[in-house]
């Protein structure tokens, strides 16, 4: 018999004939299996600190890209000196209560302090070296935006 996975509507296979456990082929689907017996339908944990807030595809990935990009803007500030690295994450601390971390959200945190405290050309730098660390990822939109607004001139 045909049963079809309730989330990503792909066809279940019964990996253990006979068992009556369908399980969806999709790695990507967060179904796991069915119990055709009982109409019980299994499904891969999703941390619910995450679920409440956003949307689920939106949510599970946004950790890592703080992350990501909080340890580029780190990396960055570090290459560039003590004096500086120090002086913009005081500077997040005091006039924002934020860390490297919330800037995927908050680009205009870090571009705010580059402005105030220093010249043009660290500004310029910081901005270009962060985007060639994060080059890569920014086939997420999330990045890209972060990028975009980090380097835009207004
Ligand atoms: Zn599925």
């Amino acid at each position: 018999m045909m049963v079809n996975c309730p989330d990503c509507k792909k066809a279940l296979i019964e990996f253990d004939l006979g068992s009556g456990n369908y399980h969806c082929s999709n790695p990507s689907c967060n179904f796991q299996y069915l119990e055709l017996m009982t109409g019980k339908q299994h499904r891969k944990n999703v941390k619910t600190e995450e679920m409440e807030s956003a949307p689920l595809s939106n949510s599970l990935d946004k950790k890592p890209k703080r992350i990501l990009v909080g340890l580029a803007i780190e990396s960055t500030l570090l290459n560039m000196g003590h004096s500086i690295f120090d002086k913009v994450t005081t500077k997040l601390k005091e006039d924002y209560n934020a860390n490297v971390f919330d800037c995927l959200e908050n680009p205009q945190y870090l571009k705010k302090i580059l402005e105030r405290n220093f010249d043009k050309n660290v500004h310029e730098v910081v901005a270009k070296s962060i985007k060639t660390v994060l080059g890569e990822f920014a086939y997420y939109s999330s990045i890209r935006e972060f990028l975009d607004e980090l380097n835009s001139k207004k």
